[in-house]
């Protein structure tokens, strides 16, 4: 018997905490540490050229990975100004469209967010949906959760925030490798 050919991925992105740059993690902004400095609001989110999406990144890898397609660095350079300020799920689209063309569909992702702050729990099912939406996929499809590391490392003392993400791809009912 033929099996269906299915593709696990994996992916693992980290970005690093500072001040003056908005928290956004599964397409969600999270305003958690915000004030005022004279007339000038600051909130402290994650460093990187696109918005730093750390949990929708580790997805992107894990697609990519699955369809053996490299990376996100590969395809989205943070050398070309294309992607500075770009919100991730614009890349997680991408992603979708660049896994279509290699004949695969996403049967589910898994993912966990590594953080010492802030609490996600209340946002996970908005990130769910907006990962579901950005790969055309049920958002039961779609698995969120996370994890502090018990104040060690440089997660645990809040110098930033990782994310792991596993997806498993199969054949699309109309795509070459069916
Ligand atoms: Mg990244």
């Amino acid at each position: 018997m033929l099996l269906p050919l299915m593709r696990t991925g994996i992916g693992f992105d980290f970005h690093r905490l500072v001040a003056g740059r908005p928290l956004v993690l599964g397409g969600v902004h999270i305003a958690w540490e915000r004030g005022l400095l004279g007339h000038i609001a600051w909130e402290r989110g994650l460093l990187g050229h696109s918005d730093a999406d750390a949990l929708v990144h580790a997805v992107c890898d894990a697609l990519l990975g699955a369809a053996g397609l490299g990376d996100i660095g590969r395809h989205f350079p943070d050398t070309d100004p294309r992607f500075k300020g770009i919100a991730s799920v614009r890349l997680l689209e991408s992603c979708r469209r660049l896994i279509a063309e290699r004949g695969f569909s996403v049967v589910n992702v898994d993912a966990v967010i590594l953080a010492e702050a802030p609490r996600t729990a209340p946002y996970r099912s908005e990130m769910e949906a907006n990962i579901a939406r950005a790969l055309a996929i049920a958002t039961e499809r779609v698995n969120v959760k996370a994890t502090t590391m018990e104040g060690c490392g440089v997660i645990g003392r809040g110098e930033g925030i990782g994310a792991m993400a596993t997806v498993l791809l199969a054949p699309a009912d109309d795509g070459p490798c069916a």
